[in-house]
């Protein structure tokens, strides 16, 4: 059966992140977006794994599901991030990492392990002071089946390859236990494609998540696989870059992320690569140096040129989400009544958000959207839209009717636009 699944998302216990987020309002949402698999989140969190084990029951092949759903309802995996800031190579490093957990028991070992070296109660994505390979070493006692991957790859802070305070290679960071590193999450900033430019990453599969602080984020990227609903089919998927059975990940556009190119927001200045490295990475109006986004740490990393197809990879379709497709249809701010109402009544009507998006074809958008919308939704699937990417921690912005906006821009360099 086709799965949908969203393995990275947090509780309310995490910093910066929405009250809302409980495990009967993330289930909610998923249904709402068709999400078939969606990640626990912060079970390192001791009152978060205190509610996973009040709230949901064990399903299917090591999934769980809300115990007041009678069965029904999205399937939970567990799943954590952990922040790991350290020393290696003379230089700190930080970065990010998604765990998935078998079982309850595996997590209640990783969690006394993790208490042990450092505070996990703070934060429902606690940091601590040792290296990501040791952490690497801590999951892989607590279970042989549990996983960690590398999350969101390419960010500039915390992040295995950022630019900031990340490392060159998958093997740079793990040493010799670099082969239980199977898969890599490609986050908002970059796609899959940017990623076949390196030969380094043939053989690990990248998977693409939402990351979500808040419920309405859900599925903003997710993994489409064919598979039985159960932890060890799609891990094991992930473990071997099934591509009969991964079917492909659902992408934001990579210039829509907060650190696709580089730039320096304070004072509004976004550079391409060609036009960062021309100016030395430094920015032109207080000196300082840039923010280097994904696409100048791709480009710094990779051996291969843009465009090439790595073998065995897994398809990919660049989504845009629904309210901010209703939000350029109407002329309306996504957070507007008439978007709130319209995204209700559609997802309602359709079953869900993705089978608007994913599934459906144009002349059904039409009778139960209207042709505005529907040509929207055409229009993102065929990438026929205007992005001004973005830089800096500042999201991009999409245009699907019209052209992309000029950044605002106090610096005197010029700026080319895609
Ligand atoms: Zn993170
Ligand atoms: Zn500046």
């Amino acid at each position: 059966m086709r799965l949908i699944a969203d393995l990275h998302v947090h509780s309310k216990y995490s910093r910066a992140t929405s009250r809302a987020m409980t495990l009967p309002v993330i289930a909610e949402w998923a249904r709402i977006k068709g999400i078939d698999v969606v990640g626990t989140g912060d079970f390192t969190h001791p009152a978060h794994f205190a509610a996973i084990i009040d709230l949901l029951e064990p399903a299917e092949g090591g999934l769980y599901t809300l115990k007041e759903g009678k069965g029904e309802g999205p399937r939970f995996i567990l799943t954590a991030e952990v922040s790991n800031i350290f020393s290696q190579g003379g230089r700190v490093r930080k970065m990010h990492s998604l765990l998935l957990a078998p079982s309850i028991e595996a997590v209640q070992k990783m969690n006394s392990a993790l208490g042990r070296l450092g505070n996990i109660k703070s934060d429902g994505r606690p940091i601590f002071g040792f290296s990501a390979q040791d952490l690497l070493k801590i999951v892989l006692d607590a279970s042989p089946e549990a996983m960690l991957i590398p999350a969101h790859a390419w960010t500039p802070w915390f992040s295995i390859f950022g630019s900031k305070s990340g490392f060159d290679s998958i093997d740079e960071c793990f040493g010799d236990l670099a082969e239980h590193i199977r898969a890599i999450e490609t986050g908002l900033s970059s796609n899959p494609e940017m990623n076949w430019r390196l030969s380094a990453l043939d053989n690990i599969t990248l998977i693409s998540n939402s990351d979500a602080h808040s419920p309405s984020k859900l599925g903003r990227e997710a993994n489409v696989f064919d598979c039985a609903p159960s932890y060890n089919e799609i891990t094991g998927i992930i473990r071997t870059k099934d591509a009969k059975r991964f079917l492909y990940t659902v992408e934001f556009y990579p210039e829509e992320g907060k650190y696709h190119y580089d730039g320096h927001r304070e004072c509004g200045v976004l550079y391409s690569p060609e036009e960062s490295k021309a100016a030395d990475k430094v920015c032109p109006v207080c000196r300082k140096g840039l923010t280097v986004g994904v696409m100048s740490r791709v480009e710094e990393l990779s051996d291969r040129p843009v465009g090439y197809k790595s073998p065995g990879a897994i398809p990919a379709r660049q989504m845009v989400p629904l309210e901010e497709i209703l939000s350029e249809a109407f002329e309306v701010g996504p957070a507007s009544n008439k978007v709130q109402k319209e995204y209700r009544r559609l997802t309602t009507e359709a079953g869900s958000e993705f089978a608007i998006l994913l599934d459906m074809d144009v002349a059904e958008i039409a009778r139960l959207a209207g042709e505005k919308v529907a040509l929207a939704v055409a229009k993102v699937r065929s990438g026929d839209i205007g992005i001004t990417p973005g830089f800096d921690g500042e999201f991009g912005k999409i245009r699907i009717f019209g052209k992309a906006e000029e950044p605002r821009r106090t610096g005197p360099a010029q700026i080319r636009l895609f």
